[in-house]
């Protein structure tokens, strides 16, 4: 046998699941609409143009191992010390970094259940163990999560808005959730869509770090700042966790185009914000004209809107991919559509009108 055969090699890499599958698509006869991975729509601003176009004066060198420019960036516009900050591939990266620090085989993982789906994927490379609690009615079951506690438990995602959901957890359950986790645990507060949220009880992640030394927030450029294949993430925390991030980040990993295009974006905030107010009004128009169609739409604080069709969610996915428009799928739970441009969501409330017709 060769070595790929053998038994052990074998479980080594059945560990390993990819989550996020190739975006080759078949050949459509109808224009695609990217609804599918909840990205911005909107290409970057003419500075960010301009500041890739620099930066890719300069690939043959490596990029700052750093980040300093980025880094005193972020804590700038957020008001946190530099020293509070970390920067990673994505958020996905800072995460896989996260649990690199602080988990091992034998402890447990914990989150609720359905949500990012990066979380699971994440905690089995890591080896630890993963411990999920089911929302309730889409939202998460924070006291549930408390009692799932256990010695072992040493990290806590909670996605605040939770994808694919899009529901919020409220300021008070939060904070009492947080004063029931150890004070070795840590708790990663995902907030990848924190710029879509418009009801005044969710927390802010950034406030409710502060002063809790167990508590990270993760954010991203991916979604309200449009540069999701720059790959460019951070966290904001305590000094020690940042600072055992900054050790376990792989040397280079976010880029030079990346860091550059991130501190642009920074400055094109004013412009980047009106397109997530356009978003917001989009996302308030596809939810009532879905809803007239019948369909049950959850009030979401993203930039994508859950449609909890549990069984009817696989066709009701694929009449969509088949009028081009490209939702993403949980079979048998629900079907996740991504606020796009006017033009796409009206491809979708097209493809929704036909539904069952
Ligand atoms: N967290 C959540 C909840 C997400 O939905 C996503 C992207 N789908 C991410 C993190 C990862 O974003 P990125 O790695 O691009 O920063």
């Amino acid at each position: 046998a060769t070595t790929a055969q053998t038994p052990r090699f074998r479980s080594v890499l059945d560990r390993i699941v990819s989550f996020r599958p190739s975006r080759a698509l078949p050949a459509q006869t109808v224009p695609a609409c990217p609804l599918a991975a909840n990205e911005s729509p909107y290409g970057p601003p003419a500075a960010v143009l301009e500041a890739v176009r620099r930066a890719a004066l300069s690939v043959n060198r490596y990029p700052d191992n750093g980040c300093a420019e980025l880094i005193a960036g972020i804590a700038a516009r957020h008001g946190v010390a530099e020293e509070c900050v970390a920067v990673g591939c994505g958020s996905v990266g800072v995460a896989q970094m996260l649990l690199a620090a602080v988990a091992e085989p034998g402890d447990e993982v914990l989150y609720a259940w359905r949500s990012f789906e990066a979380y699971p994927i994440l905690t089995r490379l890591s080896g630890a163990t993963a411990v999920e609690t089911p929302l309730d009615d889409g939202v998460h079951d924070l006291a549930a999560m408390a009692d799932a506690i256990t010695d072992r438990t040493r990290l806590i995602f909670v996605c605040n808005p939770n994808n694919p959901t899009g529901t919020v957890v409220a300021e008070d359950a939060l904070r009492t959730f947080l004063d029931r986790v150890p004070a070795d645990c840590l708790v990663v507060l995902d907030e990848a869509y924190r710029e879509y949220v418009r009801d005044s009880g969710t927390p802010d992640g950034l406030e409710l770090a502060s002063g809790r030394p167990n508590v990270v927030v993760l954010r991203t450029f991916s979604k309200a700042y449009g540069l999701a294949a720059l790959r460019v993430g951070f966290m904001v925390g305590h000094p020690l966790v940042a600072g055992a991030i900054r050790k376990a980040y792989l040397p280079f990993s976010v880029n030079s185009v990346a860091q550059a295009a991130a501190v642009a974006a920074l400055g094109a905030e004013r412009e980047l914000m009106a397109r997530v107010e356009t978003t917001i009004g989009e996302r308030e128009r596809v939810g009532a004209a879905l809803t007239a169609h019948g369909l049950t739409v959850p009030a979401s604080e993203a930039n994508f809107l859950w449609l909890p069709l549990g069984e009817r969610a696989a066709a009701f996915g694929e009449h969509c991919v088949r009028a081009g428009a490209l939702v993403r799928t949980f079979a048998g739970d629900g079907v996740r559509v991504s606020i796009g441009s006017p033009a796409e969501n009206d491809a979708l409330l097209a493809a929704a009108a036909t539904f069952g017709h």
